[in-house]
C-alpha cells in the first residue's frame, strides 16, 4: 500500500469562497427578485486587452503554418519574453539577466512549487491575515510556520521579529489587507533575512496597481535583495490574465543556501517538473509591454482605480476606517459598530444585496474586517455603494 503524505489531514478546510457561494446562492434562491452585486471576489472583469488578442490571434496563425510552428519551447520561458520582462524591470533601475527570469503559468502555481527548494525543517514567517495558498502549501509539506500579526496598530504591515526565520512571505500590495510596504520597511526586511540568512518570498501580484512613485514595486529595488529573495510575479490582475494563465518568477543569480544556487536549483526543477507555457500565451504576454499595450493596460488599472476611489470615498464619508484602495485593488474596512465579519456579511448581502468578503476567512487578526475589491464595472460599483451608503446612514 502506498503511503499518503500525512501533513495534508493538517489542512484546514477553507470554507470561505464555497461558503460565500452558499449563502449567496441560498438568499437568490428565496429572494430571485434581488440583484446582486458582487463585490468581493479577486477576479478582474475587464477583458483581454486589444493589443494582447491581436498578438495572440497573430501566434495562432503562426502555430497553423508548418514554416512558423512551433512544438516544445524552453521550460523557463521565450527569450522574448524574459527580455520584455527585463526591460520593464529596467525602467525602474533592477537590472535582470535573461536567465534570472523564469515564465511560470501564474504565481500560485509557482508560489506552490517553489517549495520544492526548500527542506520540511525551515521555519517560517507569514503575515496574518494572507493569501491563504502561503499557509496550505507549507502545511502540505509540514514545515513549522510562524503567524506575524497584521492589524490596526502596524497599519497591515508586519515587521520583522526579533526570532530568526528561514522563509519569509511579503506579500505588497497585500491581499487581502491592501497595505503597502515603502522602501524603509522592505529595507528593514531585507537586513533581517540576511542577519539569519533567510529567503524572502515576495509576491508583487499586484505591483501595477502602486501609484505612488516613492513605494517600491519590486523587492529588487531594495539594495542587498537579490542575494536574499525570490520575487513572483502575475498577468492576471495587470492585463486580465486569470484565465489565460500566465506569470513569472525571477531567482537572482546571486541568491545561494548553502553556496548553491538557489537559481541553478529552480531551473533544474523546472527543467524536470514543468514543460512551459503555451506559446501563444506567453506572444499575448510580451503585448502587455508593447507601447499600445503598455497604453491599455494602463487604462484598465486607471478603471479599477476609479472604482477604488468611489469605495473609499464613500467609506471616508460613513466614517469607516479602511486601508488599501489607493495603491492596491482591495478594500480592508473595519466592520461598522464592532460587527464580526460573517455578520457584517449576512447584513450586506440581505439589507443591501451586495457581496464581498469576510475577512475572518484569510485568519484570526481578519475578524472584524471585510474585504471590497475595485475589479468591477463602475455601474455595479457606483450601485454597491449607493447601496452601502443607505444602509449604514440609517
Ligand atoms: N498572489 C496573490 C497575493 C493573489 O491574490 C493571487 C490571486 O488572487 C495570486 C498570487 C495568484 O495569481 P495567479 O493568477 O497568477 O496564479
Amino acid at each position: 500500500m502506498s503511503q499518503i503524505n500525512q501533513h495534508y489531514q493538517n489542512l484546514k478546510e477553507n470554507y470561505l469562497f464555497a461558503d460565500i457561494a452558499r449563502k449567496v446562492q441560498a438568499y437568490s434562491a428565496a429572494h430571485p427578485e434581488a440583484a446582486i452585486i458582487r463585490m468581493g471576489i479577486g477576479d478582474v472583469t475587464r477583458p483581454l486587452a486589444p493589443a494582447v488578442v491581436a498578438a495572440m490571434q497573430k501566434a495562432v496563425a503562426e502555430m497553423g503554418e508548418a514554416a512558423t510552428f512551433r512544438g516544445y519551447g524552453d521550460e523557463q520561458g521565450y527569450s522574448f519574453l524574459q527580455d520584455a520582462i527585463a526591460g520593464y524591470y529596467r525602467q525602474r533601475g533592477v537590472l535582470l539577466d535573461r536567465t534570472e527570469i523564469f515564465i511560470s503559468d501564474g504565481a500560485k502555481s509557482d508560489l506552490g512549487n517553489i517549495l520544492d527548494l526548500f527542506g520540511p525543517g525551515n521555519t517560517v514567517l507569514i503575515p496574518d491575515p494572507v493569501y491563504p495558498v502561503y499557509v496550505d502549501t507549507n502545511i502540505m509539506d509540514g514545515r513549522k510556520i510562524r503567524f506575524l500579526d497584521a492589524n490596526e496598530s502596524n497599519r497591515f504591515l508586519p515587521m520583522p521579529p526579533s526570532e530568526p526565520a528561514d522563509l519569509i512571505y511579503l506579500c505588497s500590495p497585500n491581499n487581502p489587507t491592501g497595505a503597502v510596504y515603502s522602501r524603509a520597511q522592505l529595507e528593514s526586511w531585507v537586513r533581517y533575512a540576511q542577519a539569519h540568512h533567510a529567503v524572502i518570498l515576495f509576491d508583487a501580484a499586484y505591483e501595477r496597481f502602486i501609484a505612488d512613485p516613492k513605494l517600491p514595486r519590486s523587492i529588487f529595488e531594495i539594495e542587498g535583495a537579490r542575494e536574499c529573495a525570490i520575487e513572483f510575479c502575475s498577468f492576471s490582475k495587470t492585463a486580465g490574465f486569470t484565465g489565460t494563465r500566465c506569470g513569472y518568477t525571477v531567482v537572482p543569480r546571486a541568491l545561494t543556501q548553502d553556496s548553491v544556487s538557489l537559481n541553478a536549483m529552480w531551473r533544474r526543477r523546472q527543467t524536470t517538473k514543468f514543460n512551459g507555457v503555451c506559446y501563444i500565451v506567453q506572444r499575448g504576454a510580451e503585448a502587455v509591454f508593447s507601447a499600445a499595450g503598455t497604453g491599455e493596460i494602463d487604462e484598465n488599472i486607471a478603471y479599477y482605480r476609479q472604482n477604488a476611489a468611489v469605495i473609499t470615498h464613500a467609506l471616508d464619508q460613513l466614517g469607516l476606517s479602511y486601508c488599501g484602495g489607493v495603491n492596491a485593488p482591495y478594500i480592508w474596512l473595519k466592520c461598522p459598530d464592532g460587527m464580526d465579519s460573517w455578520r457584517f456579511f449576512d447584513l450586506l448581502l440581505e439589507q443591501a444585496h451586495v457581496v464581498g468578503t469576510p475577512g475572518a476567512g484569510f485568519g484570526k487578526n481578519g475578524e472584524g474586517y471585510f474585504r471590497l475589491t475595485s475589479f468591477s464595472s463602475h455601474e455595479n460599483t457606483a450601485e454597491a455603494i449607493a447601496r452601502l451608503k443607505r444602509l449604514l446612514k440609517k
